[in-house]
């Protein structure tokens, strides 16, 4: 079937300069024929009238029409100096939606961004579904994302800055667990940067590179219990509120009832908790907040307790730790600072090393855990929103090579950016840009790139 240029189409099109001479459908893909409207042109070099030279079809993949892929066949003209001695001689016409040599439109690119930054789609898989090589989606990736991230706006005007770390890539036999550390506009909820590393001096660095008026506008900051964060954020900002951040704080409790449950478990059994052993059974019982366990989880925890527990050591952690809790449920200030005496007191009734080393942590952290209340709640929840987000990235990017790339067989030489006409992998042969690396990297980050990729991944085109 094939649809003669009507001018609807040229609406339906899109493109300005552009008009369709034909649509018509191949293999179940909307190939439309275009051209450009302009009737005549000038040498760029001497300035003369050009004449026309013929033309010659240029196919790239275009952006969905209604939902079925698309392609644009561009016949370009070609151009030629009138005057024998200029040195232009003759030139193809250009155009910025399709870029010289690319075979996506700009339109599909920055859409290939998108997917790839803001839906967290991986750079193998819209690869895919474009029908076009690995590299020629992070190449748009990059030339889209890249001025979104670098935008001053962005990073511009942030009151309150959450600092938190997250894992980026877990220990295996062949690595450590890295770590990155996130920074956030609490207020926008935008991931300002990721930093490699969680030292102190990271945070430092990346704040050097602020200028002063970005320093002093930051009046509240939000963060993990991190000693290297705070003494890093305090020297570079101009004084501002420093909020630890509740989750973190009621971590660390959790984290406790857990030492403890496993030492008393070890103590008690001599060996590690497993199905039928009394501590083990209750394990997820102790970390749920005691005001959300029903009648029949309040018994459960006090018969495992009761078996398990001979010196109450398990049951004091618990305590310690909703005690802990109640500072963020008091209500105003001075009932927090209430809650976290009767939380000292608690600590020091269970006599156990776990809570006296929690006690001591927490106040070391006192004014910045009060600051909850005078702070309007400030905290990373919404960074750690973001964190989702940039694990998602690198668990669609690094931590995977896309063997599923391989179905077709090893790449084939020079199919790197090649338009591959079947939209499926396993009809063209392979993928491209694997050769002579002997393994396809999957993704939306190439690994080792620098700091900034999981933002440019986070952030996508918008
Ligand atoms: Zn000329």
């Amino acid at each position: 079937m094939s649809v003669e240029g009507s001018g609807a189409d040229d609406v339906v099109l899109g493109l300005e300069g552009f008009c369709v001479r034909k649509a018509r459908q191949v293999g179940g893909e909307v190939e439309l024929e275009v051209e450009t409207t302009a009737a005549w042109a000038w040498c760029a070099v001497c300035g003369v009238r050009a004449a026309s030279k013929g033309r010659s079809p240029v196919l790239v993949r275009d952006a969905d029409v209604f939902g079925q892929p698309a392609r644009l066949r561009w016949i370009k003209r070609r151009w030629q100096c009138r005057e024998p001695a200029c040195p232009a001689a003759t030139w193809t016409e250009q155009d910025a939606a399709v870029g010289p040599r690319q075979v996506l439109s700009e339109r599909a690119r920055a859409q290939a961004c998108r997917r790839v930054g803001r839906e967290g789609h991986s750079v193998a898989a819209v690869a895919r579904d474009l029908g076009v090589g690995w590299h020629t989606v992070m190449r748009a990736v990059w030339d889209h994302g890249r001025p979104l991230v670098d935008d001053p706006a962005r990073t511009a005007d942030v009151r309150a800055l959450g600092v938190d770390e997250t894992t980026f890539t877990r220990a295996g036999p062949r690595r450590r667990t890295r770590f990155v550390t996130g920074l956030v506009d609490l207020d926008r909820g935008r991931l300002l940067d990721v930093i490699d590393g969680r030292a102190g001096s990271a945070v430092t660095g990346w704040l050097s590179a602020r200028d002063a008026g970005w320093l002093s506008a930051v009046e509240r900051v939000a963060l993990d219990p991190y000693r290297g964060y705070f003494n890093a954020l305090v020297a570079g900002l101009d004084a501002p509120e420093v909020v630890v951040d509740a989750f973190h704080v009621v971590r660390l409790g959790n984290q406790v009832v857990d030492e403890v449950r496993r030492r008393v478990q070890q103590e008690t059994l001599g060996h590690r908790g497993r199905k039928g052993d009394p501590l083990y059974g209750i394990r997820r019982l102790l970390l749920t907040g005691h005001e959300r366990l029903s009648d029949r989880g309040r018994a459960r925890l006090n018969a495992g307790l009761a078996a398990g527990d001979p010196h109450d050591e398990v049951f004091y952690a618990h305590v310690v730790k909703e005690a802990l809790r109640a500072v963020y449920t008091a209500g105003d200030e001075t009932a927090a600072r209430a809650a976290l005496a009767e939380f000292y007191e608690a600590a020091d009734a269970a006599d156990t090393p776990e809570c006296t080393r929690l006690a001591r942590t927490i106040r070391r952290w006192e004014t910045e855990v009060l600051a909850y209340y005078t702070s309007d709640g400030l905290s990373n929840a919404r960074s750690e929103a973001i964190n989702a987000l940039v694990k998602k990235t690198k668990r669609v990017s690094v931590n995977r090579p896309w063997r599923g790339l391989w179905v077709g067989g090893p790449p084939l030489p020079g199919w790197r950016g090649r338009y591959c006409w079947e939209r499926r992998w396993e009809g063209c042969g392979g993928v491209s840009g694997g050769e002579g690396r002997g393994r396809v990297r999957g993704g939306g980050v190439p690994w080792g790139l620098g700091a900034s990729e999981p933002v440019l991944a986070a952030l996508g085109g918008s």
